[in-house]
């Protein structure tokens, strides 16, 4: 196993904050507060969390959970 967290940079699509945070590696994060402009960031429609929609790489349990086949996923 690799270290039980990673490093993706989230960018802001209203003011445009970009900032690095951790992903856990076992669950998805929906609810994002931006340090710039304070406003919450959601999933867009199809993305499971806001690392997916936001973030500079897509969240680790998609990935390890479906193995290439995109979709749904109910994490
Ligand atoms: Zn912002």
């Amino acid at each position: 196993m690799q270290t039980a967290t990673q490093l993706a940079t989230i960018t802001c699509p209203h003011c445009g904050t970009a900032k690095q945070e951790q992903m856990p590696v076992d669950q998805c994060v929906f609810f994002y507060e931006c340090v710039g402009c304070h406003q919450v960031l959601r999933p867009k429609a199809g993305d499971c969390c806001v690392f997916c929609s936001y973030g500079s790489s897509p969240c680790p349990p998609s990935q390890q959970q479906h193995d290439g086949a995109l979709g749904h996923s109910p994490c």
